[in-house]
């Protein structure tokens, strides 16, 4: 009754954080659905949409909302 259970572990994506030299990925539950994940190594809360382009999006707020306001 002895079953490794290395599917778990490889399962687990690798810390998102440049700057993370050891990364310590636990799974941190999930949300709507979506996997999320935690580094303790350096306190990063991740999930899934991570390499998305939401999760590189550089548009600073003042932009949008000037934009929601001419929408407006
Ligand atoms: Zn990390």
């Amino acid at each position: 009754m002895t079953r490794p259970e290395r599917q778990e572990q490889s399962r687990l994506p690798p810390c998102p954080n440049p700057d993370c030299r050891q990364s310590h990925v636990v799974l941190n539950g999930s949300h709507r659905g979506r996997q999320r994940y935690h580094c303790r190594s350096c306190k990063t809360y991740f999930g899934e949409t991570e390499g998305t382009p939401m999760y590189n999006l550089k548009t600073p707020a003042a932009e949008v909302a000037q934009a929601l306001l001419i929408l407006m």
